[in-house]
């Protein structure tokens, strides 16, 4: 059963059922009450009719008292029936009676007129006054039903004076006037009674009050009713009754339609917040529901309403950071490709780390000494603004406490200005090539998945690193000779070519040395091949000490070495040359004053001596074995 049913049921129990009963009770004893009204209108009525009679009796009598004051007395009590009768007539005349009787000791002894039959007649009897006391005069009075008609009709009701079970005046129908059960109508004398009766006279159903008149007042026993119509009454009762049902209605239509209303007012809102609820279960988020009552529905509403922001705003967030991390996951895919460029590795790498987990700012640093042997320490910060004035050195500090394992990997660092930092080292095997530090607002924002994300960057551009590092190194391998350091045979080759092409495009000249030591055989005879390597690489170091930055010495043989001179004519590059010998002759290695060479120098010149780089080389050669043959330890050209 759906809510609002059962809230209008509910309503109907506890408003319209106790509503309804109430409306059908209150019509009954309205009902009953119109029966009421009319019995107490038949009582008032009866007993202001039976006052006006009493009092029409007590002036009838007082002028029957007038009328026999003026009368002859001796000619009623003599006897004298014509005077007698002529007396009577008289009174009669006087006091309007229609009929007068003289009597004594109970006995009529004239009478004048006749009270008719059909009417009731008021009796008046007074003592002749003068006379003995058994003489009597008694005047029947013809009721005046007017004046007892405006009584009744005033309270809208018929009435009539019975004389066995006759109406005779009143404005009933005459005829008999029976109780609905046939019988005739009595009633005890004084007040009217409380009950009604119901009746029937002229054809008509009636409902009656009685009352006995006493027996002094009329000549005869009589009764007077009052009565109603019965369909007077049960037109009053059911239309009472008829009021009652039709407030009934109106009252129940009104809980209907409050009811409706009611239940609508309840369970529309929540039919809105359910309907959005289940567009919400489906995947529409965006629904509000709207209600404007303070009330708790008002109130779950709202709280609905609250809950399907904060569900947008989490799927939003999470949409958000996972665009994120997906775009440092293809910056991380450009760290891999970007081996060649150190700088934009690190770059690279702190961007991406910064957006992958929304950090305030992220550092990553690549330290002097590791990797390749050519590079300096690099830094580089996201955004870049943020490590400007100060706050990289900051940075730098940590970073290195990272690398050397001061602070341990994933370890939170409180930073000044509420800043809380994370950072790991950008590792090869042991070493820490470098250190990466992310830097939060606060420690809320360091959770597992950040530290993960941020993990697995510092594992990534590690190995980014160790490859440009690795490429490098074989680069470098491919050029240099490994005992000396300085450029091997094939570089020295490559290097003379170009250079020798230089030349010739751009008109310029060159100078070549090739350098070889004297007598080194001995020097391995009397010293071991050990020192004579530290020779070997002392003379190199020494040498590329002396040479300028422009000049290419390299290795060019065992113990023999050559030196490019760019730009240089022969003459300047001999006087090189020769400081150059004298270099090697004062040098001493191994803090052995004895472990000393000398060098015998052959020198050549493009364009001056040479077409062509063979053609220099061989010269320069000649150059070298003129010197040996000279007695060595000197510079030819
Ligand atoms: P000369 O004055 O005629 O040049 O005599 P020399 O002994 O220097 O000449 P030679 O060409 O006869 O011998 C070269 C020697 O240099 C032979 C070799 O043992 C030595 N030598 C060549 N390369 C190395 C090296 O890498 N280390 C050491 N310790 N000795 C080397
Ligand atoms: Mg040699
Ligand atoms: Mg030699």
């Amino acid at each position: 059963m759906k809510l609002g049913t059962k809230l209008y049921l509910f309503f109907a129990g506890i408003v319209i059922l106790p509503l309804l009963v109430v409306t059908v009770i209150s019509s009954i004893v309205l009902a009953r009450s119109e029966q009421g009204t009319y019995r107490t209108r038949m009582q008032s009525s009866l007993a202001a009719a039976a006052a006006i009679l009493s009092e029409k009796q007590r002036s009838a009598g007082d002028a029957l008292v007038a009328a026999l004051r003026g009368a002859d007395t001796a000619a009623l009590i003599s006897g004298n029936s014509p005077a007698r009768a002529a007396q009577l007539d008289s009174i009669r005349g006087e006091i309007g009676a229609s009929e007068v009787l003289l009597e004594r000791g109970g006995q009529t002894l004239a009478v004048s007129g006749s009270a008719p039959g059909g009417a009731a007649q008021l009796k008046t009897a007074v003592n002749l006054s003068g006379a003995g006391s058994s003489w009597q005069v008694t005047a029947l009075k013809t009721v005046d039903s007017s004046s007892i008609s405006g009584v009744f009709s005033l309270q809208g009701l018929e009435w009539g004076i019975l004389e066995g079970g006759k109406v005779i005046s009143g404005t009933l129908a005459g005829g008999s006037f029976r109780t609905s059960a046939g019988a005739s109508v009595s009633a005890a004398p004084g007040a009217p009674g409380d009950s009604t009766f119901d009746a029937r006279a002229g054809g008509s159903d009636l409902l009656a009050l009685a009352l006995s008149l006493p027996a002094t007042l009329t000549s005869k026993p009589l009764v007077m009713v009052a009565a109603a119509p019965a369909s007077a009454v049960g037109a009053a009762s059911s239309r009472a009754l008829a009021a009652g049902l039709i407030l009934t209605f109106l009252t129940l239509a009104l809980a209907v339609v409050l009811g409706i209303l009611l239940s609508r007012k309840i369970t529309g809102p929540l039919r809105r917040v359910n309907q959005a609820a289940a567009a919400g279960a489906a995947g529409d988020l965006g629904r509000e529901v709207k209600v404007n009552s303070r009330d708790e529905i008002g109130s779950l509403a709202a709280s609905f309403n609250l809950m399907q922001a904060n569900i947008r705003s989490y799927v939003k967030e999470l949409e958000e950071s996972r665009s994120n991390i997906m775009l440092a996951l293809s910056y991380a895919g450009d760290i891999l490709g970007a081996t060649s460029d150190r700088m934009r590795l690190i770059k690279t790498t702190a961007e991406a780390a910064r957006l992958a987990t929304g950090a305030l700012a992220v550092w990553v640093e690549l330290f002097a000494d590791a990797g390749s042997p050519g590079h300096k320490a690099m830094s580089a910060g996201a955004p870049r603004d943020y490590f400007e004035g100060g706050r990289s050195r900051q940075a730098t500090a940590v970073a290195d406490d990272i690398g050397t394992g001061r602070i341990e990997p994933g370890e939170i660092i409180d930073l000044p200005g509420d800043l809380a930092a994370i950072g790991y080292p950008l590792r090869h095997g042991r070493e820490a090539l470098g250190s990466l530090l992310a830097m939060f607002s606060g420690r809320e924002a360091l959770t597992g998945q950040n530290q993960r994300i941020l993990e697995s960057l510092a594992t990534q551009a590690a190995s980014a690193v160790e490859n440009v590092n690795f490429a490098e190194l074989q680069k470098m391998l491919a050029v240099t000779d490994p005992m000396t350091g300085i450029s091997n045979f094939r570089s020295f080759q490559d290097r003379l070519s170009r250079e020798v092409d230089a030349c010739r495009r751009y008109g310029r000249e060159l100078s070549l040395a090739i350098i070889d030591l004297d007598d080194f055989k001995h020097i391995n005879d009397k010293f071991g091949h050990q020192i004579g390597d530290e020779l070997l690489k002392g003379v190199a170091r020494a040498l590329a000490g002396r040479v300028r930055q422009v000049d290419i010495l390299a290795r060019y043989g065992g113990e023999e070495f050559a030196v490019i001179f760019p730009e240089t004519p022969k003459p300047a590059a001999m006087k090189v040359a020769e400081s150059l010998r004298g270099t090697i002759e004062d040098l001493t290695v191994a803090g052995n004053p004895e472990v000393r060479v000398t060098a015998s120098i052959g020198m050549a010149a493009f364009p001056d001596d040479a077409g062509d780089e063979k053609d220099l080389i061989g010269k320069a050669d000649l150059a070298l074995y003129q010197a040996k043959a000279e007695g060595k330890n000197r510079v030819v050209s």
